[in-house]
């Protein structure tokens, strides 16, 4: 029975019963971690190998025959952008090699745009108001980048089938002052949700306002898949924004992060070939080269996207189980309560929960107080607000499949006892 239909007597007795069930959890000294969005170390140990395939007997030369061990190659070996435009579903010469990590290529974009301006336009930091949207619940970095260059956030609700488009085409269309859009359009953070055919279609149509508006296409879990034979699909943006006659307007990002290994992996952009001239020109006062070994390491490892794609089942196999435990716990204990939704994603790192409104904020500390550690609510928002206080993220990866497990109960008793305490105030 939902609960909102329960009698306050009813409502009480539950709850009686329910706080008896969190002393008896708290008492048990747990320490539990459902925020952490990275991969276990068990997970890691998948792909130690790679760390055989480059040694002191090496070839150390590139496919056209650059010695990996010097300076030189602005935007990557030939080899590496063919296999992170390939897991892009692009070419290489929209392709620039960066070094191990797509966050730092998001903030050298906003703020390359910021101080100096893109293919001409006026920098950023010399007009009055600079806006971005930003599709929530979504990723706590992108907002802090934008947050740090003082650019204001607009919030854009997500559906499953990705952001309000309506909204979207609105304010790019008319407002000049909005010159970006973060999005994770595959597999997103946090909901899992995946970009339909017409949304990226309705993306690439865009008509700006602003000449230098750009999506920010973060395309973090484009290969991150939980199944075999559960896959999403996506358009590829750039060949979609070309057919529209919008070749400059999008910046794709990618890494291999949760590929390979988080903080050492292999990391790239892609865009127009006008856009990719113009970050070379800046790109090359910034560096002489990324890491060249490490992308040979890489791309013998892996070889091709096939290669590629036969690894992320490896991960896939760790990563399922955990993801199952934890959505086994919410259907089991949440159906038909109304006190709660979820997402249930086919890939990427997340699972996101919808509570009661007004109700994350003290979720997430009851579960705190009971050893169970969970993101701060309010993080999958722009300047950490929540309007409705009701997203929390909830990270299965980092766990065994039995820690979720014994987390995921707690979570749902703590989703409980609160969602009484709300309907009773
Ligand atoms: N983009 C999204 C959407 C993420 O969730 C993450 C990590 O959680 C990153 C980017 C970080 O990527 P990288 O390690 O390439 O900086």
């Amino acid at each position: 029975m939902q609960y909102c239909e329960m009698s306050k007597e009813e409502l009480l007795k539950l709850k009686e019963e329910l706080d008896e069930r969190y002393k008896e959890a708290q008492s048990k000294g747990l320490s539990l971690n459902m925020s952490r969005g990275k991969p276990s170390a068990t997970q890691l140990n998948v792909t130690m190998d790679m760390l055989d395939t480059i040694n002191s007997s090496s070839d150390m030369k590139s496919e056209d025959g650059t010695d990996c061990r010097n300076y030189g190659v602005l935007d990557g070996i030939p080899e590496a952008k063919k296999l992170m435009a390939d897991i892009m579903g692009t070419t290489p010469e929209h392709v620039i090699i960066y070094g191990n990590a797509s966050l730092n290529i998001m903030y050298d974009q906003v703020s390359r745009a910021y101080t100096h301006g893109l293919l001409g336009n006026t920098p950023w930091c010399k007009l009055d108001k600079v806006k971005f949207l930003c599709p929530v619940p979504g990723y706590d970095r992108h907002f802090a980048i934008t947050e740090h260059f003082g650019i204001e956030m607009i919030n854009i609700p997500m559906s499953e089938n990705g952001p309000d488009m309506d909204m979207i085409e609105k304010y790019v269309n008319n407002d000049e002052s909005v010159k970006g859009i973060w999005c994770v359009p595959k597999y997103s953070n946090p909901q899992g949700y995946t970009y339909s055919d017409e949304t990226v279609k309705r993306f690439a149509a865009l008509k700006p306002a602003a000449k230098d508006f750009r999506i920010f296409w973060d395309n973090a879990y484009v290969i991150h898949h939980l199944y075999e034979d559960k896959q999403d699909e996506i358009l590829d943006i750039i060949s979609e924004c070309e057919k529209a006659g919008n070749p400059d307007m999008v910046f794709e990002f990618a890494s291999t992060s949760k590929v390979s290994f988080p903080g050492s992996g292999m990391a790239a952009l892609a865009s127009s070939e006008a856009n990719v001239a113009d970050i070379k020109k800046q790109l090359t006062i910034q560096t002489i080269g990324h890491d060249k070994i490490n992308q040979l390491r890489h791309v013998r490892y892996f070889k091709n996207l096939e290669g590629v794609k036969a690894h992320m089942m490896k991960h896939a196999a760790q990563m399922r189980p955990k993801f199952e435990a934890t959505l086994k716990v919410l259907k089991e204990e949440l159906t038909g309560l109304g006190i709660g939704t979820w997402s249930e994603p086919r890939g990427g790192y997340f699972i996101s929960f919808d509570a009661m409104e007004g109700c994350a904020k003290a979720i997430v500390a009851k579960c705190k107080d009971a050893g169970v550690v969970l993101t701060n609510a309010g993080a999958t928002f722009p300047y950490g607000k929540d309007p409705k206080d009701s997203n929390i993220r909830i990270a299965p990866s980092f766990p065994t499949p039995e820690e979720m497990e014994l987390a995921s109960d707690i979570f749902v008793l703590c989703v409980k006892i609160v969602s009484i305490e709300k309907i009773l105030e």
